[in-house]
């Protein structure tokens, strides 16, 4: 079968990735989570002291972004690629709270945004890939064969989130997560650079009220249609 590009794009804490893993896994295609890129510039500028709660100093952060390696080495146990930042495995770090609070703010950033696109059109240029992200079938892949759009409900994902961090030992409170949650869609949303927006031709899935496996079928279907 002819191999196709799948871009899932979708506010914050919409499920993307888990959706994206499952796609990838049943059509044997490469899974790209592109946040998990932002979020590994985001921790390294953390590292060097460049962003914190008082401010961002971007021109430093630039000016580094040549010696900043990303890569996703992939994990059989897993099922997926984790993230490595200039050789080190960041993937637990990467997926704190912080770095949250943070990577929007990093992701507004041209100059960062120019550098990951470019890797991520890269990863995909022969196809068979599935990636999640807040831009993929606007901006890395206009031409994408399948685009979908997610959202579902702020209290929904701010709960969600809230699970997987607890769930990893993580102390936050509910009510953290959810403004982690809102602030981003808005930092996301009305950015100058490739903001989030649901491209004309990507189908939008709500999935609310929908469990996984309910979800995993509905698109599913959708990408068969389009293969
Ligand atoms: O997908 P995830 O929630 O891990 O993404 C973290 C952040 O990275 C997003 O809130 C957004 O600011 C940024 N991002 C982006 N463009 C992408 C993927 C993520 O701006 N393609």
């Amino acid at each position: 079968m002819k191999k196709i590009t799948i871009a899932i794009d979708g506010f914050s804490s919409t499920g993307k990735s888990t959706l994206a893993k499952q796609v990838a896994k049943k059509l044997g295609y490469i899974y790209v989570d592109t946040g998990a890129m932002y979020r590994a510039i985001t921790f390294f500028a953390m590292q060097n002291n460049w962003i914190d709660a008082f401010g961002f100093n971007k021109a430093e952060l630039i000016s580094k972004l040549p010696t900043i390696d990303l890569k996703f080495v992939f994990n059989p146990d897993l099922g997926f690629g984790e993230m490595f930042l200039n050789g080190v495995n960041v993937e637990k770090q990467i997926r704190s709270l912080e770095v949250s609070s943070f990577v929007s703010q990093v992701a507004e950033v041209s100059e960062v945004r120019a550098l990951l696109v470019a890797q991520q059109k890269q990863m995909g240029k022969d196809k068979g890939v599935v990636m999640d992200g807040r831009d993929i079938g606007t901006v890395v892949f206009p031409d994408a064969e399948v685009k979908l759009f997610m959202t579902s409900r702020a209290d929904v994902r701010a709960q969600r989130r809230f699970d997987e961090l607890t769930e990893k030992g993580q102390l936050v409170s509910y009510d953290r997560v959810l403004e982690n949650v809102l602030q981003r869609d808005h930092i996301d949303t009305t950015r100058k650079d490739s903001p989030l927006v649901k491209a004309e031709d990507a189908i939008e899935v709500d999935n609310s009220e929908l469990t996984r496996e309910e979800q995993f079928d509905k698109v599913l279907e959708i990408i068969m249609e389009k293969m």
